[in-house]
């Protein structure tokens, strides 16, 4: 198992001024920021990232408002760091996210859900390097 995770503060929640708030809550959940950045993503770059949904419905909305504004990427480091991270942002849906969790507090769609949180150890290693070199890790 690996001990490391990929995170995003979408676009929504930068614009919301959320950055703050949701960088406390994953401290206050045990995790160390090991990378992050705050940059955007063009469309193309948006694409890329998310490749793997390429064929959902979903993908040209979810590429285009995660290239419309800049976002904050992080990789985040904790024992069981994917599923622990998973529980803390909660449900895709926020309207299924459960109390307390991060889309919870501050998402407003199942497409504009604030957070996103890497599903596997694989694509955490693929997602973090994506992003990040190694010389950008501490
Ligand atoms: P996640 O792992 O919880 O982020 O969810 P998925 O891997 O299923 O989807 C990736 C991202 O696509 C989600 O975080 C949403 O931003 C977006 N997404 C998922 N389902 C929908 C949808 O039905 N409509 C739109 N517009 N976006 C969606």
């Amino acid at each position: 198992m690996s001990n490391r995770t990929f995170t995003m503060i979408k676009p929504d929640a930068v614009k919301a001024g959320n950055i703050g708030n949701i960088l406390q809550m994953i401290n206050a959940g045990g995790f160390r920021i090991v990378a992050m950045k705050y940059l955007s993503l063009s469309k193309q770059q948006a694409e890329k990232f998310y490749e793997v949904h390429a064929a959902r419905p979903f993908y040209g909305e979810l590429t285009e408002f995660m290239s419309s504004g800049p976002i904050v990427a992080a990789i985040l480091e904790k024992e069981n760091a994917v599923a622990d991270f998973r529980t803390l942002i909660g449900a895709t849906n926020p309207a299924q996210a459960a109390e307390g969790t991060i889309r919870k507090k501050y998402a407003a769609s199942i497409g504009e859900n604030a957070v996103h949180g890497s599903d596997s150890d694989e694509n955490a290693e693929i997602e973090g390097n994506f992003f990040f070199s190694g010389l950008e890790r501490a």
